[in-house]
């Protein structure tokens, strides 16, 4: 139901707009996935500042990636205009570089410091040996910095100073964070800094989707919320605009045996009774799986050869069976190692597939020596894709022939190096230093193309606050997911996040969602029995529907394979 003259919260329902136009102090959301967390965020913000006129540049947003980040920008000056500029939206190691940079000379930094590269950390490391201060004081002696320095060194400098720390909670009144379950250690300390105990924080999340605790985060923070921060106020958003009834009634089975949430529920927006069911396929093999994809896909898109791009869709969703396309789909699995028969059976059929892992710019081979070499070669003029066209040339050619340089790439690492490099420089302008630091602190190199005509593959860390009309979640076998080394015992932590991990994957579907396992796979040198995932024992078996089962193939031959 809409009330009249809410403005700018009239896209909201009723409980997003609770959430959204609460007064200030401390303030948790606690939302389950596709219940419009980004949404209700960005129209707080706007909210606070259109209506309530708080100051943009009082208002400072945090989010995890930087993906994220530059979402929420772009929603908030759809919102706001050029008034979203005011606001200091970014990651956390974004906001640490800049209280940091703030504040080096406090931090023991001088003039010209920077941030380390692989290399260079590597070599500090190689000298300070087993002594884990001697890394940190060589480092410094250097006048660099790492990864962690940028939150552990504002936290120090805060920590020393109370009179900084009120300049800071001067300067951002208003703090909003994304992904609060998310949240490690040193991050939480840097919060508890910026935010007074009563202040005007508000942390939005989902316990259930905690993902990252062999990072450091600990879901703990989210969970202590209101003991942590006086008088906190708590809005749920339960009513999810995502997912089919079926689809999320499986979800919300899968995720009960370890819901971090109390009551966890979620209601369907969505209540179409054609709903298709869940399909479930149990696979002879990793082959076999991957030809399952193949012949699902195009019997969704209507036969590969002729199909159509753009009818029957509304609001970029399928409206009408066979109005499939290619970017409507994901395909979902644990580890990278998974892609590789899928992307071979799909490419042999002639679909496009583009891949997203969650590897950061710096760990790709080329770029930690493009990016060293841009630095010697500041003098160079010209713009900096075009510096950056240059440095590749004459990298490319001196690795052409052999030389004495260690650190030797292929002409084509070069190459390749420059083009996830160039599309950067060209977005940021003329600032190498700021191109240095986004490869320094984690831009990541593969940042799916929305547009993109092709099937999406993800890993299921990477699939984190996405959605897509049609989703394969593969590889569901005990094992794999819940991910564990042959014959390791069972942890129940680790259990309870791949479980976590599952319900991520299941809830990114919209319209039509496949979980498939194979009895057989190739893991660690061997072929093995896999046993379907014991997660899909909690979801109901009405749920599913059962895709053709195919006679379990003979094992192929090994040596064949070998040859
Ligand atoms: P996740 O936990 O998976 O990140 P989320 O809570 O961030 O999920 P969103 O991605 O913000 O969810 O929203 C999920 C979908 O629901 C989006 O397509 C969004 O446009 C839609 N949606 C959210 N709120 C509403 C609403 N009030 N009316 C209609 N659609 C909505
Ligand atoms: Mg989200």
């Amino acid at each position: 139901m809409e009330e009249v003259g809410t403005g700018l919260l009239d896209r909201l329902d009723a409980m997003q707009r609770v959430a959204a136009s609460a007064p200030g102090g401390p303030l948790l959301i606690v939302a389950g996935p596709g219940t419009g967390k980004t949404r209700t965020l960005t129209h707080r913000i706007a909210y606070l500042c259109a209506e309530l006129g708080i100051f943009p540049e009082r208002c400072l947003a945090i989010t995890f990636t930087r993906r994220a980040a530059e979402e929420l920008r772009v929603r908030l000056s759809g919102l706001l205009g050029d008034a979203a500029e005011d606001i200091t939206v970014g990651t956390f190691h974004a906001v640490g570089l800049t209280i940091l940079a703030e504040n080096a000379k406090a931090a023991g930094l001088s003039p010209g410091w920077r941030i380390a590269d692989d290399a260079e950390r590597d070599a500090v490391r190689e000298q300070a040996g087993d002594d884990a201060t001697a890394y940190g004081k060589l480092l410094r002696q250097r006048n660099l910095v790492d990864l962690d320095d940028l939150l552990t060194l504002p936290v120090a400098v805060l920590r020393e100073d109370p009179a900084l720390v009120q300049q800071y909670r001067d300067r951002w009144r208003w703090i909003f964070v994304d992904e609060y379950q998310d949240v490690d250690e040193v991050q939480y300390e840097l919060l508890r800094l910026l935010s007074p105990a009563d202040g005007n924080l508000c942390a939005i999340g989902d316990p259930d989707q905690a993902i990252y605790s062999f990072r450091g985060a600990d879901v703990g923070y989210f969970l202590r919320f209101s003991q942590d921060f006086t008088d906190a106020r708590l809005v749920r958003l339960t009513r999810n605009y995502r997912s089919s009834a079926p689809i999320l009634a499986a979800a919300v089975q899968a995720i009960a045996p370890s819901s971090l949430v109390r009551g966890r529920r979620l209601d369907p927006a969505r209540l179409d009774p054609e709903a298709p069911l869940v399909g479930r396929y149990r696979a002879g093999s990793a082959a076999d799986e991957a030809d399952f994809v193949v012949r699902t896909v195009d019997e969704l898109v209507g036969g590969l050869s002729h199909r159509s791009l753009d009818s029957g869709r509304v609001d970029g969703r399928a409206v009408v069976p066979g109005a499939v396309s290619f970017s409507d789909i994901a395909v979902l699995y644990r580890t990278d190692a998974q892609s590789g028969p899928i992307v071979a059976a799909l490419s042999r059929a002639g679909v496009p597939v583009q891949k997203r892992s969650h590897n950061r710019l710096r760990d790709h081979a080329g770029v930690q020596v493009l990016a060293r070499e841009l630095r010697h070669a500041d003098g160079l003029g010209g713009s900096l894709a075009a510096r950056v066209k240059l440095t590749a040339q004459v990298l490319a050619q001196r690795y052409a022939a052999p030389t004495l340089d260690a650190e030797q790439l292929a002409p084509e690492d070069i190459w390749a190096a420059a083009d996830l490099l160039t599309p950067l420089a060209q977005r940021i302008g003329d600032d190498l230093p700021r191109l240095l630091q986004e490869i320094a602190t984690g831009a990541e190199v593969d940042a799916l193309d929305p547009r993109a005509e092709a099937v999406n593959l993800l890993t299921l860390h990477a699939a984190k606050g996405l959605e897509f009309p049609v989703v394969f979640l593969v590889g569901c076998e005990d094992g794999l997911l819940p991910l564990r080394w042959p014959g390791a015992a069972a942890d129940a932590e680790q259990t309870a996040e791949e479980r976590r991990l599952f319900f991520v994957g299941l809830t990114r579907a919209q319209d039509r969602l496949y979980v498939t396992h194979a009895a057989r796979r190739f893991r660690h040198g061997s072929e093995r029995e896999q046993a379907p995932t014991p997660f899909l024992d909690a979801i109901d078996a009405g749920l599913f529907e059962r895709m053709g089962d195919t006679v379990p193939s003979r094992p192929r031959d090994r040596q064949l394979r070998l040859l």
